[in-house]
C-alpha cells in the first residue's frame, strides 16, 4: 500500500481538564502553553454533566476563540482540547479536532497527536465495510475501529481498536463519563498526567501545560498504557505488554518547548548538554557563539559555556510572524525567512562567528543565515548543527516529510557546506546526542526514536514501506536490510522484490518551518 506522505503528517498539542468549573477556560491556556505544538488549527470540547458541546476553528487559538463567548458557552467541569499542525494537504477546518461524535448510546470526543503508519490501508478496509469519513485525518481511524469492534464494553473495544493502529499515537477522549488517555507501544510522543490543588486532573502533551495552569505531575504515561480518569480518580491500564520506549529525539531537538520535562528530562538542559558536547565534538577557533533563535538558544548557551566564548545575540527574530503567513514555496519560504530573522550588525561586524542552530532540515535557514551574517560584516561563518544529519523521514509525527526533501539525505556534510555558503559545518553525533539527552532506559538508543538519523525505525512501516524502500539508494538499502532483519521491519517477501521498481514518490513541498 502507498500513500501520500504529505496528507496525513500531523504534530500536535493535547490538553484535557476534568473536575474543574473553569474547565474549558483552563483547557484554553494549557492549549495557549502548547501553541508550539500547532498553529494551524484549535479546538475545545467541554462536558456538562455527560453534555457535550465543541467549538473549532482554523488558526491560531487567539483568533479561534477571539470571541469570549465561545469559552463561556463551553460549559461544564471537564474538557478536552487540541492545536494542531498540519501540512499542506488537509488545512480544511473538518480536520480541526477534537472531533465530537455523537452516537445513539452517547456522545465521544476524540483528538490525536501522531501519525498512524497503518492508517490508509485501515481507512480503504474500513470505508469497503461502509465506513464514510468525515475528514482525511487518520484520527477518525479510531472512532470506526471502535465502534465496530464486537467486544462487550467500552474499555475492551477502546483497547482492541488501540491494538489495530499502528504508529505513533498520544490519544485524548472524553465521553460522557470520563476522559481517558492512550499512549502507542513506543511512546514516540510525550503525554503527562497532572493534578490540581482542588483535586482536578489534567492530562496534557507536555509538562508546560501543567505549569501553566498550576498542575503538578503525577506521573508520565507510559507507552502501551491507558489512563482514565473519572470522578473516582484516575486509573492507569494497559492494552499491550509488547512495549518498548522509542520516544522521539526531535521532541528534545527541536519540538518541545524548553521549560517541560520529558520522562524527568528537562529540554532546555538536554539542549544544553548538546551544544557542550557540540563543542568538544566540532571545536572551531572564533570570537563568539550566536544561536538561532529561539530553539536553538539553549543548545547555544552550552556550546558558549563549554568553548569559553562568549555567548552573543548576533540574530534577532520578530515573534510576529506566524507559520501561517509562511506560503510553502520555496520561493516564498526564502522570503518567510528573511521576515523571521535579521542580523545584528553592531555586534557581528568584523567577528568569526560560530552559529548555532538545532537542524538542517533543506538548508534553506542555514543558507539564509550564513548570508544575512555575512551581509551585516561577519568575517567567517561557521555553522554548528546540535543534532546529526537529518537522512530519513519521520513516519510518526513529525514534519519531516520525504528523503528528498531532506538536504542531508543526498549531500555529505561538505556538499551541503558548500551549499549554504559557511567557512566550516559540523553536526552532533549521533552518541553525542543520545548522551546529552541521558534517557538511559533499557531500550536501543537510550529509549529514543533516531530514525531521522539511522533510519533504524522502531516498527514496522506498513503503508509507508515501499514508497520509503524507493526512495533510497542501493547502499542506504543494504544498510538497512540489516537492522531490519533484526527488528521486523520491513515484510521479507518485499525484500525479495527490488523496491526501487515501484514509482518514486511523488514530492509536494510542505509548509516552511515555524
Ligand atoms: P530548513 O530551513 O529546511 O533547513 O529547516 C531548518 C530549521 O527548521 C531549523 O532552524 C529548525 O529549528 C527548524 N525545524 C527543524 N525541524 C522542524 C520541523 N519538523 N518542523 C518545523 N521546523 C523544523
Amino acid at each position: 500500500m502507498s500513500v501520500e506522505l504529505e496528507d496525513i503528517h500531523e504534530e500536535c498539542g493535547l490538553f484535557g481538564v476534568w473536575g474543574h468549573p473553569d474547565a474549558s477556560r483552563l483547557t484554553y491556556f494549557g492549549l495557549h502553553a502548547l501553541q508550539h505544538r500547532g498553529q494551524e488549527g484549535a479546538g475545545i470540547v467541554s462536558n456538562e454533566n455527560g453534555k457535550l458541546t465543541g467549538h473549532r476553528g482554523l488558526g491560531l487559538l487567539t483568533k479561534v476563540f477571539s470571541d469570549e463567548r465561545e469559552i463561556a458557552r463551553l460549559r461544564g467541569d471537564r474538557a478536552i482540547g487540541h492545536v494542531r499542525y498540519a501540512t499542506s494537504g488537509s488545512t480544511g477546518v473538518d480536520n480541526i479536532q477534537p472531533f465530537l461524535f455523537r452516537f445513539h448510546d452517547g456522545d465521544i470526543a476524540l483528538c490525536h497527536n501522531g501519525n498512524l503508519t497503518n492508517c490508509v490501508s485501515l481507512r480503504t478496509a474500513l470505508e469497503d465495510e461502509g465506513a464514510i469519513f468525515h475528514s482525511n485525518s487518520d484520527t477518525e481511524v479510531l472512532m470506526h475501529l471502535i465502534r465496530r469492534s464486537d467486544k462487550p464494553t467500552f474499555m475492551e473495544k477502546l483497547k482492541s481498536a488501540l491494538m489495530a493502529v499502528h504508529g505513533g499515537f498520544a490519544y485524548l477522549l472524553m465521553t460522557e463519563h470520563a476522559m481517558i488517555g492512550a499512549l502507542d507501544p513506543n511512546g514516540f510522543r510525550p503525554l503527562s498526567l497532572g493534578r490540581m490543588t482542588n483535586g482536578a486532573y489534567v492530562l496534557a502533551s507536555e509538562t508546560c501545560a501543567l505549569d501553566t495552569v498550576g498542575a503538578e505531575l503525577v506521573r508520565n504515561i507510559r507507552p502501551g498504557e491507558i489512563v482514565v480518569i473519572d470522578d473516582d480518580g484516575y486509573r492507569i491500564t494497559r492494552y499491550t505488554d509488547d512495549t518498548q520506549l522509542a520516544i522521539c529525539s526531535m521532541e528534545f531537538i527541536y519540538f518541545a518547548r524548553p521549560d517541560s520535562n520529558i520522562y524527568g528530562i528537562n529540554v532546555h538542559s538536554a539542549r544544553k548538554r548538546m551544544g557542550a558536547r557540540l563543542a568538544h565534538e566540532q571545536p572551531v577557533e572564533a570570537d563568539m557563539v550566536i544561536g538561532v533563535p529561539n530553539s536553538s538558544l539553549s543548545a547555544a548557551s552550552g556550546y558558549a559555556e563549554a568553548s569559553g566564548l562568549p555567548n552573543e545575540m548576533g540574530l534577532i527574530k520578530n515573534q510576529y510572524v506566524a507559520r501561517t503567513f509562511i506560503q510553502p514555496t520555496q520561493e516564498l519560504r526564502e522570503q518567510g525567512v528573511r521576515m523571521k530573522l535579521s542580523a545584528v550588525r553592531g555586534v557581528v561586524k568584523g567577528k568569526r562567528i560560530i552559529v548555532i542552530d538545532d537542524s538542517i532540515v533543506r538548508g534553506t535557514t542555514s543558507k539564509r543565515i550564513v548570508r544575512l551574517l555575512r551581509e551585516a560584516g561577519a568575517s567567517e561563518v561557521h555553522m554548528r548543527i546540535s543534532s546529526p544529519p537529518l537522512r530519513y523521514p519521520c513516519f510518526y509525527g513529525i514534519d519531516i516529510s520525504t528523503t528528498r526533501e531532506l538536504i542531508a539525505a543526498t549531500k555529505s556534510a561538505e556538499e551541503i557546506r558548500e551549499y549554504i555558503g559557511a567557512d566550516s559545518l559540523g553536526f552532533l553525533s549521533l552518541d553525542g546526542l543520545i548522551d546529552s539527552i541521558g534517557l538511559h532506559e533499557n531500550a536501543p538508543y537510550g529509549g529514543l526514536c533516531v530514525a531521522y538519523f539511522n533510519g533504524d525505525y522502531p516498527t514496522a512501516l506498513d503503508d509507508y514501506e515501499q514508497e520509503f524502500l524507493a526512495s533510497l539508494g542501493k547502499p542506504d538499502r543494504a544498510r538497512l536490510m540489516t537492522y531490519a532483519r533484526e527488528r521486523s521491519i520491513y515484510h521479507d517477501n518485499e525484500f525479495a522484490s527490488d523496491p526501487t521498481t515501484t514509482p518514486a514518490p511523488t514530492v509536494t513541498p510542505s509548509p516552511a518551518h515555524a
